[in-house]
This record gives structure tokens, C-alpha cells and sequence, in this order.
């Protein structure tokens, strides 16, 4: 029963991040039109399950009147709203202000702030800072995403790990997207026989989905279970089984390690994470799975 769907409302970021589980950059493509964004939410109403919308990205706050009118019409649909930003535009104090008090007019139920070395490198002040301050001097539910030490975790605010202050939440990184080809290295290696399990995703009966301005409604991000601009939300949803899925179908069975084997793909000896297979299996045969294994966006080779 899907609750949350999640926007990627632009693939464009102001930054260009090695750990970025897709392949963010300035020059990136694919935005959200408004139009659009009235169309996935009417299919999301239609389900009738879904409760909560997130806006991220890249960077939604890139597109900022697109970001407001999004919130506007998901909140006049009577969902919950989730924003997820890097906060860059939060150069002063003042300007803080300026782009967050719209959000605490609209009514927000989270806004997650990404800051860690990649994002910025000065640790004591920064944007994600600034913007952080501001929220909570103004009552927005924010929080901070940062980069736990060791080992992998969620990548959304689906499901964090709650640290003891209750405001910052925390996810290692997961090598996929650019992460896979620019850190994986740097991971302990791992015999990629291990990983007969996805750790992250209930491919089964999920509760959350991304979709993009393409149409690709993701289960996982670059898994794709159909388009909705070709068919709507209700009807991919029911036609939806992991079980006749090429992709979610092996992972279920035996997780990256069944992918591989279904898909012929031979990894290198060591990994540095089940997402760090599962990626490498699907990157190496988007050809056969071109609708599925989408967009370019998310595999880094546009
Ligand atoms: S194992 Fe694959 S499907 Fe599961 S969370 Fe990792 S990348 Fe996504």
C-alpha cells in the first residue's frame, strides 16, 4: 500500500556531490513542470492510499515557484508535504528567511536539510546551517541529514535513524548512482557472494515510490515499475508484481546476488555493498531493460 511518493522534482543540483546515490549535477536534466505536477498528484488522490509528498531532488529549491506551487496543490489535495534541500540558498540569515517563511504559510510536516563534508566543508558555518537555524527560529518540523560514520543506511526520510537530539538523522553512504564509481573504492571490499538480500526496499509490497518528470515511477531509484504518463498510477500499481519484475523479481528471490545471476552480469571479485552489485548488475545491461533501467540520470552516463 503506497503512502509516500516522492517527487524528484529536478535532477539539477547546485552541486555535483560524490556520494550522490544519483548523479545530481548544475547541468543535469529533467524538472517537473507544474502541469505535470497537478497530473502525478491527481493520480496519487486517485489511489487513495497515499498520505504524504516529498519534494526532492537534486535541488527543489533550484525551481522555487514550481517548489511552492507543488506544496500549494499537495496541500489543497489534503496531503502531508516533506521538502528535502542542501539549503544553498541560504546565504545570509535574511535570505533564509526570505525562501522558508512561505513554506511555514503553507504548512510543512518535515523539511530535511542535508549537511556533511561533501556538502559543504566548512563544518562550524554553512547554508545547511543558516537554513536549519531559520527553520526552527520559525517552527518548521526541520531536521538535519548527515553522514553516519560507517556502513550504509536509508536514503530518504522514510526511515531514518533518529540520532539523541531528535533533529539530525543519519545514513551511510550507499554506492550507487555517482557514489558507486567515485567512492566505492574507499569501502572495505566485500566477496559479493554475501549479498543475497536487498537491505532497504520492501520490493514486494512497498510503501514509498519516486517518480520523475519522465514518468519513471521508481521503486527503487534507476528500478522502474512503469510510466505514468503512459499509464496511470492506479493501474501500474495493480498491474505491479514483484514476482514477474526482471529486475525486483531475482532481487526477491536471492537479492543482488540472484540479479546478477539472472542477468549474466560476473562482478568483480569484492563490492562495497549489496547496492554497490546491485547497481553494477543493472548498470551493465540497461540495454536489455531500457524502459526499466531508467533514466540516465540515475546510472551516470549522460
Ligand atoms: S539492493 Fe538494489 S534495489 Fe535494494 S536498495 Fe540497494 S540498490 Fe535498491
Amino acid at each position: 500500500m503506497i503512502t509516500q511518493l516522492h517527487f524528484i522534482t529536478t535532477y539539477m543540483c547546485t552541486h555535483t556531490c560524490d556520494h550522490c546515490f544519483v548523479c545530481s549535477s548544475p547541468a543535469a536534466e529533467g524538472t517537473f513542470t507544474p502541469g505535470q505536477i497537478v497530473q502525478a498528484l491527481d493520480q496519487a488522490q486517485a489511489i487513495g492510499t497515499v498520505e504524504r509528498i516529498y519534494f526532492e531532488g537534486g535541488e527543489p529549491f533550484l525551481f522555487y515557484p514550481l517548489l511552492m506551487e507543488g506544496i500549494r496543490q499537495a496541500r489543497a489535495r489534503g496531503f502531508s508535504v516533506g521538502v528535502v534541500t542542501n539549503g544553498y540558498f541560504a546565504t545570509s540569515d535574511e535570505n533564509a528567511r526570505l525562501f522558508l517563511e512561505p513554506l511555514a504559510e503553507l504548512g510543512i510536516a518535515g523539511l530535511s536539510i542535508s549537511d556533511d563534508v561533501f556538502h559543504y566543508e566548512n563544518r562550524v558555518d554553512n547554508p545547511a546551517r543558516r537554513a536549519f537555524s531559520a527553520a526552527r527560529e520559525m517552527g518548521l518540523p526541520a531536521s538535519v541529514l548527515t553522514l553516519d560514520a560507517g556502513g550504509s543506511g536509508p536514503d530518504t526520510p522514510g526511515s531514518p535513524r533518529e540520532e539523541k537530539t531528535g533533529v539530525v538523522t543519519g545514513g551511510g553512504i550507499m554506492f550507487r548512482g555517482r557514489a558507486a564509481g567515485r567512492l566505492s573504492r574507499y569501502a572495505s571490499p566485500r566477496d559479493w557472494r554475501q549479498f543475497t538480500r536487498c537491505p532497504y526496499e520492501d520490493l514486494v509490497n512497498p510503501k514509498r515510490l519516486h517518480v520523475d518528470s519522465f514518468g519513471n515511477l521508481q521503486i527503487c531509484q534507476g528500478i522502474s515499475i512503469g510510466n505514468i504518463w503512459e499509464h496511470p498510477l492506479r493501474e501500474l500499481l495493480r498491474r505491479y508484481s514483484a514476482a514477474r519484475h526482471p529486475i525486483c523479481g531475482p532481487l526477491v528471490r536471492g537479492g543482488p546476488v540472484q540479479l546478477a545471476r539472472d542477468l549474466d552480469y560476473t562482478p568483480p571479485p569484492t563490492v562495497a555493498d549489496a547496492c554497490h552489485l546491485c547497481f553494477l548488475a543493472r548498470k551493465a545491461r540497461r540495454e536489455k531493460y531500457p524502459e526499466i533501467l531508467s533514466p540516465g540520470q540515475v546510472y551516470c552516463d549522460d
